[in-house]
C-alpha cells in the first residue's frame, strides 16, 4: 500500500445511525480533499473493518523499485488522545455532498440507464458508495478482475451524474490504467439501445411473444400492456380506485369490480402473451412474466 491513515478516536454505538454519520464524513472529507493522484477511502465506514496493526509489512500489491513493500509506522501522535465529539462529528458530516436529488438516478441527461440496473441486469455483485467530488458513484464488486489479492469490494466501475457516463477503477499496480472500456469487457457488460426489439419468431397459438431478458423494463412493460389490451375485448379489466381492477359476477350474478392481486395479475399477463427469456447460448425458452 502507498496510504495514510488519518485514525481518530469515536465512541457511538454499533447501529445504523452511526454507520451513517461515518459514511457522510468520509463523503464530505472525499469531496473536499480527493484529487486525481490521491483518494480518501469511503470504504471504511463499517465497524467491522479490519486496519493492519501499525508496525507490520504491507504487502497489498506488487513490490516495485519505486513502491517497495514497507512497514507500516506512526508518523504523528498527539500529546494526548481525545475521542471526537459526536457534535464534532456532525458538523464535518453536515459538508457532505448531498446526493442527487430523486428521478436523477432514474434516467441521465444523455438517456443512460442507471449503472446499478445494469449490473443488477447481469448479476454483478457490488457496494454502493457514496457520490465523490466529481459526482462519481462508485459501485465496488466483490472481486476485483485485475487482481485476485486485496480485499472484496474495493474497486469497481462508477456513473457521473447528471451526464451519466461511465467510469472503472483499481486501486491497485496490476490494474493501473484500467478505465470504463477494460472494465466493461472484464465484467462482461453488454448493452442494448433503447427501442431495440429482437426479432422473435411467431407463437403458434396467435399470442404475442415478449421477450423478458436484455431488455429495458419499460420495454416489457409497454409490451404487456399491449398484449393485456390484446385480450381486453370484451373488456374485463379496468382502473379503479387506482388499482388494476377486473369485472366478475358475485354469487347471486350481480357484477362486481374487485381488485387483482399481483399474482393475479401475473396469470392474466401469463395468458395474453408467450414470454421468453433468451439463454447464455442464444436458445428461446420459456419464462415468466
Ligand atoms: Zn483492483
Amino acid at each position: 500500500g502507498n496510504g495514510y491513515y488519518a485514525l481518530y478516536q469515536i465512541d457511538l454505538p454499533n447501529d445504523a445511525e452511526s454507520l451513517q454519520l461515518v459514511s457522510a464524513i468520509l463523503a464530505a472529507l472525499s469531496a473536499k480533499f480527493d484529487t486525481e493522484q490521491a483518494h480518501i477511502d469511503t470504504t471504511v465506514s463499517n465497524a467491522a473493518r479490519l486496519a493492519g496493526p501499525v508496525g507490520t509489512l504491507k504487502v497489498k500489491g506488487d513490490s516495485t523499485a519505486d513502491r517497495p513493500h514497507r512497514r507500516s509506522q506512526l508518523e504523528h501522535v498527539p500529546e494526548q488522545l481525545v475521542p471526537v465529539s459526536r457534535e464534532q462529528l456532525e458538523a464535518v458530516a453536515a459538508l457532505a455532498p448531498k446526493p442527487p436529488p430523486a428521478g436523477t438516478r432514474a434516467t441521465s441527461r444523455r438517456g443512460l440507464l442507471p449503472l446499478s440496473e445494469i449490473l443488477d441486469r447481469h448479476g454483478i455483485e457490488y457496494r454502493e458508495q457514496p457520490p465523490d467530488a466529481q459526482g462519481i458513484t462508485w459501485y465496488h464488486v466483490r472481486q476485483c478482475p485485475f487482481h485476485d489479492d486485496g480485499r472484496p469490494f474495493e474497486c469497481g466501475v462508477g456513473q457521473k451524474l447528471p451526464d451519466g457516463s461511465f467510469a472503472g477503477k483499481c486501486f491497485h499496480n496490476r490494474g493501473e490504467g484500467k478505465g470504463w472500456q477494460e472494465w466493461k469487457a472484464a465484467l462482461g457488460i453488454t448493452f442494448r439501445h433503447n427501442g431495440d426489439r429482437p426479432d422473435l419468431p411467431q407463437s403458434n397459438d396467435g399470442l404475442p411473444r415478449i421477450l423478458v431478458t436484455n431488455r429495458h423494463l419499460h420495454e416489457t412493460a409497454n409490451d404487456a400492456w399491449d398484449a393485456i389490451l390484446n385480450t381486453n375485448d370484451p373488456r374485463w379489466l379496468f382502473r379503479h380506485a387506482g388499482q388494476i381492477s377486473e369485472i366478475g359476477r358475485d354469487d347471486e350474478g350481480r357484477p362486481i369490480v374487485s381488485h387483482l392481486s399481483l399474482p393475479a395479475l401475473r396469470g392474466r399477463l401469463d395468458r395474453a402473451a408467450e414470454w421468453m427469456r433468451l439463454s447464455k447460448r442464444g436458445e428461446l425458452l420459456p419464462a415468466r412474466p
